[in-house]
């Protein structure tokens, strides 16, 4: 897929847009969800322009790595990861991606059924 370099996640990363910042580091950001889903739902994303997962290749391996030990640092830092929390990357428009540039769902703070719709 073509990465689109106005999609809303590289706009949020030049900061065109505004969030209400949870982390950020060299490589990801961290962003509340504007609609949450749950009492805590949250978005980690790369900095590197990927589209989707489907497009992933080795040279995201150490990246991808990454959102998910930021996305468990940032549940420990707001007192959610003990109790539980879910992560979940859209993938193409069949799965719900809306915002083509990769980012990692966090959702916690109520129980969560499965499997998700
Ligand atoms: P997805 O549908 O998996 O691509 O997820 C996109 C997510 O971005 C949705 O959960 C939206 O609620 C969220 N979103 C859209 N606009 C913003 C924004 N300006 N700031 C934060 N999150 C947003």
């Amino acid at each position: 897929m073509i990465y689109d370099d106005n999609n809303l996640f590289a706009r949020i990363l030049r900061k065109e847009i505004p969030a209400q910042l949870l982390h950020e580091d060299p490589s990801c950001i961290a962003f509340r969800d504007i609609a949450p889903q749950a009492p805590v739902h949250f978005l980690v994303v790369p900095k590197r322009p990927l589209p989707c997962l489907a497009d992933a290749t080795a040279e995201d391996q150490a990246v991808l790595g990454h959102l998910l030990v930021i996305a468990g640092k940032i549940c420990r830092d707001l007192g959610v990861a003990h109790d539980g929390f879910r992560t979940v990357i859209n993938s193409g428009l069949r799965a719900g991606q809306s915002v083509f540039h990769l980012h990692v769902h966090v959702l916690a703070g109520r129980d969560l059924r499965w499997p998700p719709g």
